[in-house]
């Protein structure tokens, strides 16, 4: 290797953030946190308090709730198994990672391989993995599932038929079954299975039921912002770690005012951010009965079956996995036929269409402006009756900013008591993006004040101004070096600082400090007292 290909190869590797993931950096930040105080505060409005959630949960928790069915849980989580350090892990790392030692001595076998010194060495320690692994199936340190208890037991079988058979097969057979023994203890679940959220609303009704919250004054009405995960193609407006603000109503009433407040609230929290082009449209899913949604899934089946050749390959599954699906299509060459299916409106039971006819009529109330969508159905099996999607402007493809809707029953399902619930989810990048794209700008986050010092006494001097006016509530950068002033003075151009605070010797024996404007360069003499208040006035 020359010596220039050594010195490349010894550069440390650069590390970038993984596929689909982002680092929000300033000044962007600033509009984020304006995003979320503004959310904070109008959701305040409304009587909701603000819940935190962890970022894992038991991976069933989302499969139970979400569905089975859906993109999400059927291939886009994150999940990871949960175990405590234990001699099972230390075990089973040893049997998956195991080598067939070379150029053994041993007795030969009949097939004169010397197998048995060869592959004993395995055979002990499945022996180990077995004992340990009992013990800990007994002391619950591992999950106590029918998997995992049989699965011990058959391995202590498989790991006698593999010592008594080690001499009487050749040594291609014997690591064939190597192998295959490497994979059934693979299949030990030594730890829980754990998911990075891929959306709050399970896990907030999770939390409803941990804290017996059908015990506090109903309804229960709370928002959360933070991280989902979602194992996505990532494109504009599509990530793999991305943040959502959403809000639940939880209780005892499915009154349609409830599902019309909810809406009228992120409608409120948008129009207060200004965002353009914002789009309701609305629907109602019906409920599961077979004379509502069932039926009409019924009916949408038969229909799709008859136009099944004209469709795309990922409509023609859903056909199969999840018919209501194939209406989210946006394939150009499937609209018109989408246009001729049966409408979920001529399918609903009377009391869902009467839900329906009330919640549209508590909009109009509120002077919120909507569209009914009859092809919206929303992606995950929870939810029922009214559904919703707010799209806005300068996204492209990916133009939802919201979705929502209600999910009576997600509660009970969960192990809770009969609960009805309503809520949605705001796209918290998607939401910026289209502030961005309208010209929103992040909040000015220049220096209010630059203090330039020079000098060991000015440094104390200028150390005391920074504290009284950092209490004031001013932004101040003080230098952790000496510069000359005129670099000072740069360095707060720079930075976008309204003023700069000049502390030099004559300065601090005077006890009147200069202050300079740097828009137009005038500068002005003022003592402590007089400079605060100049300042407080002035910004
Ligand atoms: P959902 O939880 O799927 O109902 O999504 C609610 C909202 O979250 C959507 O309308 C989007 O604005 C946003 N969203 C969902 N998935 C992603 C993603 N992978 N990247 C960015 N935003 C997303």
């Amino acid at each position: 290797m020359s010596e220039g290909a050594a010195k490349k190869e010894q550069k440390p590797r650069k590390f970038q953030a993984i596929r689909g993931t982002r680092d929000l950096l300033p000044p962007e930040t600033a509009l984020w946190s304006h995003v979320e105080q503004t959310a904070h505060e109008v959701f305040a409005t409304f009587g909701f308090g603000e819940i935190r959630l962890p970022i894992f949960e038991p991976t069933e928790l989302f499969a139970r709730s979400i569905g089975l069915d859906t993109d999400i849980v059927a291939k886009e989580m994150f999940s990871f198994e949960d175990y405590e350090p234990s001699s099972v892990l230390e075990y089973r790392s040893a049997i998956i990672t195991w080598q067939e030692p070379r150029d053994v001595q041993g007795p030969p076998g009949p097939l004169g391989t010397g197998a048995l010194a060869k592959f004993q060495p395995f055979s002990a320690l499945l022996s180990s993995f077995y004992l340990a692994g009992r013990e800990a199936f007994e002391k619950r340190l591992i999950p106590r599932t029918p998997e995992n208890g049989s699965l011990l037991n058959e391995l202590v079988g498989e790991r006698d038929i593999f010592l008594s058979s080690i001499q009487s097969r050749n040594d291609r057979e014997n690591r064939a079954d190597v192998d295959r023994l490497k994979e059934r203890v693979r299949r030990l679940q030594l730890g829980d299975e754990l998911t990075l959220r891929p959306e709050a609303t399970a896990s907030v009704c999770r939390a409803y039921i941990e804290h017996g919250m059908q015990q506090l004054p109903q309804p229960v009405k709370l928002y959360y912002m933070g991280p989902m995960f979602r194992r996505e193609r990532p494109q504009k407006g599509r990530y793999r770690q991305f943040y959502q603000i959403g809000a639940e109503v939880l209780g005892g009433s499915d009154a349609p005012a409830i599902d019309a407040e909810v809406i009228e609230m992120v409608m409120t929290f948008f129009d207060r951010l200004e965002l353009q082009g914002v789009q309701l449209d609305i629907n109602s899913i019906g409920h599961s009965a077979d004379n509502c949604r069932r039926g009409y899934v019924e009916k949408l089946k038969a229909a799709l079956d008859k136009v099944k050749d004209k469709l795309g390959p990922d409509s023609q599954r859903r056909i199969e996995t999840n018919p209501l699906r194939v209406l989210d299509s946006k394939l150009e060459s499937e609209q018109a036929i989408i246009a001729t299916l049966p409408h979920i409106a001529d399918h609903l039971c009377e009391d869902c269409a009467a839900h329906y006819s009330a919640v549209k009529h508590q909009l109009e109330m509120r002077g919120v402006i909507y569209r009914e969508n009859w092809r919206l159905v929303r992606g995950l099996d929870y939810y029922m009756r009214t559904t919703f999607e707010i799209t806005a402007q300068g996204l492209g493809s990916q133009n939802a900013v919201c979705g929502g809707g209600r999910y009576d029953g997600l509660v009970e399902l969960l192990g809770g008591p009969p609960t009805k619930g309503i809520g949605f989810a705001i796209g918290e990048d998607r939401l910026i993006l289209s502030l961005q794209e309208s010209g929103k700008a992040p909040p000015q986050q220049g220096r209010d004040v630059y203090i330039a010092w020079m000098g060991e006494r000015a440094h104390a001097t200028a150390i005391r101004a920074a504290k009284v006016l950092r209490k004031a509530g001013f932004s101040v950068e003080l230098p952790p070096v000496e510069q000359k002033f005129g670099k000072a003075l740069g360095q707060a151009d720079k930075l976008g600082a309204k003023y700069a605070l000049i502390l030099g010797d004559n300065e601090v024996s005077e006890g009147l400090w200069t202050l300079k404007t740097l828009a137009d360069g005038s500068q002005e003499k003022y003592t402590e007292a007089d400079l605060l208040e100049y300042l407080r006035k002035s910004l």
